[in-house]
């Protein structure tokens, strides 16, 4: 598909949703023409915001896969950039498939689709993770049970015996929350008791560095508002914590910690290289919690932009600490886009 392109006139393309909006203009900052793919009515946000040259409405976010739409952004010469909704909303064997050529290594978003092979990463990475529990009978302290599917976070439950693992799922079955195939699924982890942080790196082939570019942490309803309700009315009304993502916040970090945090992305990008060759390109994310023994535990990956680098739109400390003004996730990658394409290395960028 690249050797079609006119690689001087190239568009930077995504799904409008999620953190278009910084993917978006980061390509106008380098000078790119953009095109974004959105629901029907959502058109609004990136009208407003004054950050897409082509607006292309579809139904589903699914009709990426088309062959019209395809056509349509490849006589843009338009290259992807992969954010949360693409796994969310378009079924894997679509996204491997698509002609479209797309920034970052998509092997490595099949691995973030299964807890299972991000725990092999994780741990062929060295870093310390929650203790996985294989089975709900094992159950021997407080622990989160997770459910497939991105269904933020809805129908998580915490535990702390296998018999109060079995009356929860038991009540979400009754209800309706839970489906038995789910059950078949779960995904039992220690719940580790600590701060939330979400360190976001880019990892440039260009320049063979791992950069860390923004901290974030997240605003979860309803668990981020539950202490707001007193103790007695919490077990009266038998309040659950449900995940749902509402936003993110800005974070920075004591100093003391950046060492491991910087060397953890380093080990990530490098265990990356071995599970699928060249690893990493780009974006990337840690989800962790740490301790007040200041111990990093890292739950999970995502192989792609994260939505809470859109809390350094423009520019965050560690962004400016590295590049100067004016440097977020959205502009980083579409600089190395710009040079790949500038130094005939795009093959070596694009999936
Ligand atoms: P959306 O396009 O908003 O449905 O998001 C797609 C996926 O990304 C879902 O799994 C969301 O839970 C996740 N997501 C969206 N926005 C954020 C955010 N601001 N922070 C963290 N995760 C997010
Ligand atoms: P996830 O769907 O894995 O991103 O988890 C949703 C939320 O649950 C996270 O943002 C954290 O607030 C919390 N969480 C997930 N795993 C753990 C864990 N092992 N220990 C403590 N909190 C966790």
């Amino acid at each position: 598909m690249l050797e079609d392109y006119n690689v001087s006139k190239l568009s930077i393309g995504t799904l409008g949703s999620h953190s278009a909006l910084n993917i978006l203009k980061g390509a106008k900052d380098e000078g790119f023409r953009t095109v974004v793919v959105c629901k029907r009515g959502d058109e609004i946000v990136y009208e407003r915001f004054r950050v897409a040259d082509v607006i292309i409405s579809v139904k589903s976010f699914e009709e990426l896969a088309d062959d019209k739409i395809q056509e349509r952004l490849l006589e843009l010469n338009t290259i992807l950039v992969p954010h949360g909704s693409f796994n969310a909303y378009i079924p894997m064997e679509k996204l491997l498939k698509l002609r479209v050529p797309m920034f970052g290594n998509k092997q490595l978003l099949i691995w973030e689709t299964s807890r299972d092979l991000q725990e092999r990463w994780l741990k062929m990475a060295g870093l310390r993770l929650p203790k996985v529990f294989k089975s709900p009978d094992e159950i021997d302290r407080l622990v989160i049970v997770k459910f497939p599917g991105a269904r933020g976070g809805r129908g998580y439950f915490l535990a702390n015996s296998p018999e109060d693992f079995w009356r929860k799922a038991g009540n979400f079955l009754k209800s309706g929350v839970l489906r038995e195939e789910d059950l078949r699924d779960v995904h039992i982890q220690e719940y580790v008791i600590g701060v939330n942080v979400y360190p976001s790196y880019f990892r440039s082939l260009l320049h063979d560095e791992v950069e860390l570019l923004a901290i974030d942490r997240r605003y979860e309803s309803n668990v981020d508002a539950l202490w707001k309700v007193p103790a007695t009315e919490q077990l009266q009304l038998g309040l659950n914590p449900t995940y749902t993502v509402v936003g993110n916040i800005p974070l920075t970090l004591r100093e003391s910690l950046l060492a491991e945090i910087l060397r953890m992305g380093d080990a990530v990008a490098e265990a990356s290289e071995r599970i699928a060759a060249p690893g990493i390109i780009g974006a990337f994310c840690l989800e962790t919690v740490i301790t007040e023994n200041l111990e990093i535990y890292t739950f999970e990956i995502s192989a792609r932009i994260v939505a809470g680098t859109n809390v350094g739109i423009g520019t965050s400390p560690y962004a400016y600490l590295r590049h100067g003004e004016n440097m977020y996730m959205g502009r980083r990658i579409a600089r190395e886009i710009k040079e790949a394409a500038e130094q005939g290395r795009l093959e070596e960028i694009l999936t």
